[in-house]
């Protein structure tokens, strides 16, 4: 079990670069529906974000769970590790599967900065959940993929200059498992967008930047395949470990700020000649929080663990991003209720972390899902669908 202690370097260091983006920073940045862009340079230039990079690319070579503790900070000192945590979870797609000369290529340019790898496009609108029924194809044509299709919810293609995108190489029928014949690439978006790719931003709930995408003939180097051909969805299944893991995390540090806010306050509210807090209807569902927030942060060590061991980590990281999202989602209901008419109020930002939390009982996998994948791969009930 990592040992939390061993983090507080890097939680002392992303706290304080995160104080100089206090709440009115990441309020003004939601009421204008805009990118949070001086606060992800922040981290880049501090290397936060090229955390998973190997150093001899230019990174820092730390593990997911260091990973894990710096978007868990943003979170917990109010920000939206949304913003950013796509390079966190697309880095291992590269680095896990990726050819020595894609990783020489691309990764030291994106630990210095120079490149942002913060997208990856999957989702599509008739497939759903259900990936290996995406009807985005790619076609070898001589030295290039002709990519045609349509993906739905791709996050900061806006903010990114590298997408990993999952296609279809072998038609569904012509496979003997649904789950190959899929594939991996890496989309230089600079060269992509008006060039058969085209971006239609989704206006959506949260203040985060996702979008429809349509590609018409859009066509890629052969050398941007990732791995091999036909073993896609094995590679993006890693990747998913990852990015359920560390925004389990997020998940956490949310959790943390919601408890901590509501604690602070209905110490000092006065109704009645006496603190809210006082009254145990008040105090119960704030207690339960933190001990559904601190039994999740457990889970998300052991999936840390598991993931830096190169050991199976699957059930481990779809229960701890199960627990983390559910204990933050009853800590925002906690704090929104007992701020009482306040808590709606812009300027005392739980509304804002409330829409933030929310999302993750359905992205980046929905409950649903993550409770059908324990009955069917960890208790071998039969499969449903
Ligand atoms: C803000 C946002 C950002 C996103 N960013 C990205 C991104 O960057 N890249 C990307 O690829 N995707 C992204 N997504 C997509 C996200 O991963 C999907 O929305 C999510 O996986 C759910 O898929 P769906 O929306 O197609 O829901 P559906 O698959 O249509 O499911 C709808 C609901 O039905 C339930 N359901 C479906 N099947 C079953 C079943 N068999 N049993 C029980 N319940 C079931 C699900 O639990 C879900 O709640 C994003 C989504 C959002 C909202």
């Amino acid at each position: 079990m990592p040992d939390p202690d061993r983090h507080q370097d890097i939680r002392d260091a992303v706290r304080a670069l995160c104080a100089g983006f206090p709440d009115e920073y990441h309020r003004k940045i939601d009421a204008q529906r805009a990118y949070p862009a001086e606060f992800v340079e922040a981290l880049t230039k501090a290397g936060w974000l090229a955390a998973l990079i190997p150093q001899q690319y230019g990174g820092s070579g730390l593990g997911l769970a260091e990973a894990s503790v710096i978007m868990e900070e943003i979170n917990r000192a109010g920000g939206n590790a949304g913003a950013c945590h796509g390079q966190m979870y697309n880095m291992g797609t590269l680095l896990r599967h990726g050819s020595q000369a894609q990783k020489a290529l691309i990764l030291p340019r994106i630990a210095s900065g120079e490149l942002r790898l913060q997208s990856m496009g999957v989702t599509e609108p008739t497939a759903g959940t259900d990936t290996t029924k995406i009807r985005t194809t790619a076609v070898k044509k001589g030295d290039r993929w002709v990519v045609n299709g349509q993906k739905v919810w791709i996050s900061r293609v806006q903010h990114s200059d590298l997408m990993i995108l999952l296609a279809r190489t072998t038609p569904l029928a012509e496979v003997a498992k649904r789950s190959e014949g899929l594939s991996v690439f890496i989309v230089d978006l600079r060269q992509a967008i008006g060039h058969g790719m085209t971006v239609r931003p989704i206006p959506n709930m949260v203040n985060h930047e996702t979008n429809e995408l349509f590609f018409e003939n859009l066509e890629i180097p052969a050398e941007n395949l990732i791995g091999q051909e036909g073993q896609g969805f094995r590679y993006i299944l890693d990747g998913l470990n990852a990015e359920r893991t560390l925004i389990a995390a997020e998940c956490i540090g949310d959790g943390r700020w919601f408890i901590d806010r509501v604690s602070a306050y209905v110490k000092d509210r006065v109704v009645f000649g006496r603190p809210i807090g006082q009254n145990q209807g008040v105090q119960f569902p704030i207690a339960e929080a933190h001990i559904e927030v601190e039994a999740a942060d457990l889970m998300r060590w052991e999936a840390c663990r598991l993931f830096d061991a190169h050991q199976p980590c699957g059930a481990q990281a779809n229960m701890a991003k199960y627990l983390a999202a559910k204990a933050s989602w009853e800590a925002a209901n906690a704090c929104l209720q007992f701020h009482g008419g306040f808590g709606f109020a812009c300027e005392y930002d739980i509304e804002r972390k409330f829409r933030e939390t929310r999302l993750y009982q359905v992205a980046p996998i929905s409950t649903n899902l993550i409770l059908s994948y324990v009955a069917e791969h960890v208790l071998g009930l039969p499969r449903s669908f």
